[in-house]
């Protein structure tokens, strides 16, 4: 595990800045496992604090990305566990205490979103009704299904209510919420594909979490196609074939396999997952699979196998627009309690256009940046980070293009808005297009003053105060144009 847990600060050390690294997560220390929880120790308080409350989902991410088995991890200072583990097996079930600990912390502040989104309170109760009817004292009903959730393979936070739906995906979506309500009786198998980072293995665990929301004893099984093949190799070396068996062909109800292409050109392990396939299927168990591309052109994939994916429905997830990236940010920022401003949201919803884990990663990392300098997340911040990411800014806009943009917009010419006409029907216009010219692009108010016909930079900078008040009042008039003028810049 110590070899393990060095590759995930490989991991984590890619993720993150330089300084970020040495200041955080060079400073912990792998103390042991026990099942699925990586305990994790620092040196004091405060430590255990800051990356308890910024990074445990970072960590996890990245054990995951490791170990493609989802660990939680639980952080303490030095020595901790060393005094807790002399009172285990007097605790029921010490394993899931921390874990369950910290989900019920994130649902409290609701951040994460909840395992239970109709919750009624029952999911603090503090005894479960178990398979068999009897009731004991002991985990929660929203720990048990946490440890299901676990169980089954799956992230917790992937869940319906945390995927933000549009147009790109809106198909897709709705194929897996049929099928989460009803699995095996409407479509079947679900194939989904479409290209990296784009949400496909949300969407197929946000399945299976639903399910087990909606029936706790539902066997779901998830994992990725290269984990199903080591399981196979393991148990073929070990021959327990029939154990393998058991489980995947008749211990499941749902079986969630996830990145298919893997299998391409492995021989034995389609052989395998055709079989698999075959008996669920005949069943009536529910398949999902996850591929980068349509079944038909999956490289070394076998027609027999193709073919039976496009059995039931086919679907994919396409780059998401502009409108979607800023949705996703908003949602992304409110979970991760960073104050993520309309402008910011637009400079990275521009800048970051194929990729959702791109987008996520850099507005995460945009934010642990302003945290940790104490500064707020402003436009100017976020550009000057962007640079330094080396991502292009997509809104390289110019004040020209802005002028023209605005003029058209109201039906003017560019020459009126640079022109000195007072009247309102081109003074608001030119007030808009100069606010709009000062808020994206990182012209001056000197530069700004000479593209717009030679003015002086006070009045650009009056014009700016002008908006900026308006805006302030929420004139009804200067939000809708705003709202639609940078609708038409960021396009
Ligand atoms: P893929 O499996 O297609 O490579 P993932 O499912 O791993 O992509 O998604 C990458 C990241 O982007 C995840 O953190 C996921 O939560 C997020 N994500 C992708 N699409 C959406 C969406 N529509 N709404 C919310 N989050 C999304
Ligand atoms: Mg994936």
């Amino acid at each position: 595990m110590t070899d393990i847990w060095q590759r995930t600060l490989l991991d984590l050390q890619a993720k993150v800045s330089a300084h970020n690294f040495d200041t955080w997560f060079q400073k912990i220390r792998f103390h042991h496992q026990e099942d699925l929880t990586v305990f994790l120790e620092v040196k004091d308080d405060f430590l255990k604090a800051w990356i308890e409350d910024n990074y445990v989902d970072l960590i996890e991410e990245s054990l995951f990305c490791v170990t493609n088995t989802r660990l939680a991890v639980v952080i303490d200072v030095q020595g901790a566990f060393d005094e807790s583990n002399q009172v285990e097996d007097t605790v029921f079930d010490l394993d899931e205490a921390p874990v369950a600990a910290r989900m019920a912390r994130l649902l409290d502040d609701g951040s994460q979103g909840s395992l239970f989104p109709l919750s009624d309170g029952q999911g603090q109760a503090t005894s479960a009704e178990f398979p068999d009817g009897a009731r004991i004292t002991g985990p929660t009903r929203h720990e048990d299904l946490q440890r299901r959730i676990q169980e089954a393979g799956l992230n917790p936070r992937y869940t319906f209510e945390e995927y933000v739906v549009g147009p790109s995906n809106q198909f897709t979506h709705a194929a897996c919420a049929a099928v989460a309500s009803n699995p095996g009786k409407s479509y079947n198998p679900v194939f989904i594909f479409g290209g990296v980072g784009l949400g496909k293995t949300h969407l197929l665990q946000a399945v299976g979490i639903e399910i087990l929301r909606n029936d706790p004893n539902a066997r779901v099984i998830s994992m990725s196609a290269e984990n199903f093949m080591n399981q196979l190799i393991t148990s073929l070396r070990n021959k327990d074939m029939n154990s393998f068996r058991m489980q995947f062909r008749n211990n499941c109800d749902v079986l969630l396999i996830d990145d298919i292409q893997f299998i391409g050109g492995k021989d034995s392990t389609q052989e395998e997952f055709f079989h698999t396939f075959n008996a669920l299927h005949q069943a009536g168990k529910q398949i999902v699979v996850t591929s980068d591309r349509p079944p038909k052109s999956l490289p070394g994939i076998e027609d027999r196998l193709a073919s039976r994916f496009a059995w039931g429905l086919l679907a994919d997830i396409q780059p998401p627009e502009i409108e979607t990236r800023l949705a996703i940010l908003e949602k992304k920022a409110e979970a991760d309690g960073i104050n993520l401003t309309k402008e910011v949201g637009m400079l990275l919803a521009s800048s970051i256009r194929s990729n959702v884990r791109e987008l996520e990663g850099t507005l995460i990392r945009l934010g642990a940046q302003a945290l940790l300098l104490g500064s707020p997340l402003t436009i100017d911040f976020a550009r000057q980070m962007l640079k330094r990411m080396h991502v292009e800014q997509g809104q390289k806009i110019s004040a020209e293009q802005i002028i023209r943009i605005v003029a058209e917009h109201f039906d003017l010419k560019s020459a009126d808005i640079k022109g000195a006409r007072r009247t309102r029907n081109i003074s608001v216009p030119r007030q808009l297009a100069m606010y709009l010219a000062r808020k994206h692009t990182p012209d001056s108010f000197p530069e700004l003053g000479r593209t717009f016909g030679g003015k002086d930079h006070t009045t650009v900078l009056a014009a700016c105060r002008k908006i900026e008040e308006l805006v302030a009042d929420e004139d009804p008039e200067i939000v809708t144009s705003l709202d639609e003028l940078e609708a038409l810049l960021v396009h």
